[in-house]
C-alpha cells in the first residue's frame, strides 16, 4: 500500500463530466490498495470570476473578505468530488481548510501554511475513506479563512503530502508533464522525464506556471516526490506509479546532468519596466529609489544602471510586477525630491524570457548564444539578469513567441 496525494487543477475539475472522470481515476488508485487524499482546485475560470466580483464591489476591498469570497470555488469542487466518488461506490469525505485544520499565517490572499492537523484526516484514511481537500485555502489563528495566492492549490497538495508522509504527490493537469517550454507556444517542445527541484523552482519563478513556485520550494525543503501528469487520458492510461509524467527530483537522480546545457525556457509578460532619467550619480542614490519600493512591499526584479553622463547623472531602469506599476509610480513620485530624477518613463509592453539549466554551471557561452540568437532576429534586449543556473532578458512583448521559439531551436531543444 502506498500513500498518495492526487491534485487536480481547474481544467480537470471544470464541470460534472470532468469531475466524474476524476472520480474514476481516484477509484483506480483506491482499488490498487492505496490510501488517497485528493486536493482540488476550483473549476477553471471560477477564481477569476470571484476575484472580479470583489473588484466590482470595491476597488479597495478588505483582503479578509476577498479570501472568504475567492476560497468558495474550491469548497464547491471538493463537495462535488466527494459526491461523485460516493456515487461511484468509493467512500469519501470532504474537509475544508478550517475543519482539518490547515493553519496558515494571517497574510490574507498570500498566506503561508504553518501546520496541518492530521488527527481527523488520519482517522478518516484509516477508516478507508478518501479525503477530499479544497486547495488554496486555510485558516489563520483568529479562525478566519485565508488563501495562499493564485495557483496555490499546488502548494496545498505538496504541504498535504509532506504532512501525510505520502509516497508521492501527483499533480494532474491539462498537459502530460513539464516540457522544455510551454507546449502551447512551441509545439515542438519536448516532455522532460525528470527535472531537478532547483531548475523547476527557477522555471516556475520566471513564468512556467505549470507549478506554483512556492509548491516547488516546499517540495524541495520537505523532500516530497512530485509528479506532473495529465488528467486528460482514458481508463486505459498507465497507472501513476509507472511514472508516465515528469518527476521533480534531486540532482542525484539525474544521470548525465552536465551533458544538458539548457533544461527549459520560460516567459513572463507580467512585468513592467520603469526608467528614471537623470538620477544623481552619487552614493545613496540607488538606495533612495529602492528602499521606498521595498517598504511598499513591491518586488523589484531586473535592475540596470547606465554609465554616468558628463553632468554626473545616470539613468536607472528596473522592472516591477505589472500589477504593482501604478503603486510604484506613486511611491517614486512621492520620493522625487529625495531621489532627484528628472523624468519617469514606464512601459508595460515588455516580456522577460529566461533560459534555465544546471548545466550552465559547467558550460560557458549560454548567455552569448542567447544574445546572438535574439540579435540575428532583430530582437532588441532591454535588460539582462543572471543567476547561477539562469539567464533572463527583457524584450518587447510582441516578440515573445518568436524569441521563445528561436531560442528553443538554438539550444537544441526541439523534438524530432
Ligand atoms: P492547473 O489548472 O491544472 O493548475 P495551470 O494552467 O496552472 O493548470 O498549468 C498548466 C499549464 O502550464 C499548461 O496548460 C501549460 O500551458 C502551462 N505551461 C507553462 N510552461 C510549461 C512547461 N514548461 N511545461 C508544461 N506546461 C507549461
Ligand atoms: N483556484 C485558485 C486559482 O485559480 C488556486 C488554484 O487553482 O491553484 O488561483
Ligand atoms: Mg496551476
Amino acid at each position: 500500500m502506498a500513500r498518495i496525494v492526487m491534485k487536480f487543477g481547474g481544467t480537470s475539475m471544470a464541470g460534472i463530466e470532468r469531475i466524474r472522470s476524476v472520480a474514476a481515476r481516484v477509484k483506480r488508485e483506491v482499488a490498487a490498495g492505496n490510501q488517497v487524499a485528493v486536493v482540488v482546485s476550483a473549476m477553471a475560470g471560477e477564481t477569476d470570476r470571484l476575484v472580479g466580483f470583489c473588484r466590482e464591489a470595491s476597488s479597495l476591498y478588505d483582503p479578509k473578505e476577498y479570501d472568504v469570497v475567492v476560497s468558495a470555488g474550491e469548497q464547491i469542487t471538493s463537495g462535488l468530488l466527494a459526491i461523485a466518488l460516493q456515487a461511484a461506490g468509493v467512500s469519501a469525505r470532504s474537509w475544508l481548510g478550517w475543519q482539518l485544520a490547515i493553519s496558515t499565517s494571517d497574510a490574507h490572499a498570500s498566506a503561508r501554511i504553518e501546520n496541518i492537523d492530521m488527527a481527523a484526516l488520519e482517522a478518516s484514511l484509516a477508516a478507508g475513506e478518501v479525503a477530499v481537500i479544497p486547495g488554496f485555502q486555510g485558516v489563520d489563528e483568529h479562525g478566519r479563512v485565508t488563501t495562499l495566492g493564485r495557483g496555490g492549490s499546488d502548494t496545498s497538495a505538496v504541504a498535504m503530502a509532506a504532512a501525510m508522509k505520502a509516497d508521492r504527490c501527483d499533480i494532474y493537469t491539462d498537459v502530460d508533464g513539464v516540457y522544455t517550454t510551454d507546449p502551447r507556444i512551441v509545439p515542438r517542445a519536448r516532455k522532460l522525464k525528470k527535472v531537478t527541484y532547483e531548475e523547476m523552482l527557477e522555471l516556475a519563478s520566471v513564468g512556467a506556471k505549470v507549478l506554483q513556485t512556492r509548491s516547488v520550494g516546499l517540495a524541495m525543503k520537505e523532500g516530497v516526490r512530485v509528479q506532473v501528469l495529465s488528467s486528460f487520458t482514458g481508463e486505459d492510461a498507465p497507472m501513476a506509479d509507472t511514472l508516465p509524467g515528469t518527476m521533480i527530483v534531486g540532482e542525484e537522480e539525474i544521470e548525465d546532468m552536465e551533458s544538458q546545457l539548457i533544461t527549459g525556457i520560460a516567459h513572463d509578460k507580467n512585468e513592467a519596466k520603469i526608467t528614471l532619467i537623470a538620477v544623481p550619480d552619487k552614493p545613496g542614490a540607488v538606495a533612495a529609489i529602492f528602499a521606498p519600493l521595498a517598504d511598499a512591499n513591491i518586488n523589484v526584479d531586473m535592475i540596470i544602471q547606465n554609465i554616468a553622463h558628463a553632468a554626473r547623472s545616470t539613468d536607472v531602469t528596473f522592472t516591477v510586477p505589472a500589477a504593482d506599476l501604478a503603486r510604484s509610480i506613486e511611491v517614486l513620485n512621492q520620493g522625487r525630491e529625495a531621489i532627484g530624477f528628472a523624468e519617469l518613463v514606464h512601459d508595460t509592453r515588455v516580456a522577460k524570457i529566461s533560459v534555465v539549466g544546471v548545466g550552465m554551471r559547467s558550460h560557458a557561452g549560454v548567455a552569448s548564444t542567447m544574445f546572438t540568437t535574439l540579435g540575428e532576429r532583430g530582437i532588441n534586449i532591454q535588460a539582462i539578469s543572471t543567476s547561477e543556473i539562469k539567464v533572463s532578458v527583457l524584450i518587447e512583448e510582441d516578440y515573445t513567441e518568436l524569441a521563445v521559439r528561436v531560442l528553443h531551436t538554438a539550444y537544441g531543444l526541439d523534438a524530432d
